[in-house]
């Protein structure tokens, strides 16, 4: 093999790991039908297990971390990032956001951002608004900070229920195509439910995604909304 055979072949054997992962994540929702599962207010303590089940069935899900949360579980948080979770903002502290005065609201969701970066190596771009309290003085400001604004379809309101057959009934009953369902991964019944959800949705043809893989291609700017 000549010096320029070496080069081909060492860039083939370099490339092949990154395509077939990237293949493996592809999942055109133009074609197929997907959901997005998103987690919020973690990490917490079953967090890990939550990603787990996700790696058994190849599911690709969205969390919203919370800037105080993310130093007590760097190892968590950067194993979502490496098993090709998407990652967002989820505030530092957890405030309702529109009783904040500007400077707050900011500090919030930059510290938030900050965190997750300082452990991932990467900035998240998304935010969502803890409790959904949110208004066009909090998502100009997101914006400013570079942040996107993710709500969702369905909430499974699974704080409240605590049981995990109602909890996979709401988000079956939730499902739909390009659909974005909220839980929480500090819940343990959720993450109990997880396997048999999991099984459940692709059982009936959904594809497992992140929320900006619903997104076909396109980018959310700063200070856009979703869905
Ligand atoms: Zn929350």
């Amino acid at each position: 093999m000549g010096f320029r055979g070496l080069v081909a072949a060492l860039l083939i054997v370099g490339a092949l790991p990154v395509n077939a992962a990237e293949a493996a994540a592809k999942v055109d929702c133009a074609k197929v039908r997907c959901l997005a599962l998103t987690f919020d207010d973690g990490p917490g303590r079953y967090t890990a297990t939550l990603l787990s089940h996700l790696k058994k069935e190849k599911a690709k899900a969205t969390f919203f971390l919370m800037g105080k949360r993310v130093p007590e579980r760097p190892a968590v948080v950067r194993r979502m990032a490496k098993e090709g979770h998407e990652i967002g903002a989820h505030t530092y502290s957890h405030p309702y956001l529109t009783t904040l005065p500007d400077e707050e609201i900011t500090r919030e969701l930059e510290s938030a951002r900050d965190a997750v970066a300082e452990v991932t190596g990467k900035e998240p771009a998304t935010f969502r608004p803890p409790y959904g309290d949110t208004d066009d003085r909090v998502l100009e400001l997101a914006g400013a900070s570079g942040l996107a604004q993710v709500m969702w379809t369905g909430t499974t309101l699974d704080w409240s229920l605590r049981d995990e057959k109602k909890i996979k009934a709401a988000v079956l009953r939730l499902a739909r195509r390009d659909g974005v369902i909220l839980m929480h991964d500090v819940v343990p019944q959720t993450v109990r439910a997880m396997p048999g959800i999991l099984r459940e949705l692709k059982k009936r043809g959904y594809h497992l995604v992140t929320v900006s893989a619903l997104l076909k291609g396109r980018r959310l700017g700063a200070g856009e909304s979703y869905p």
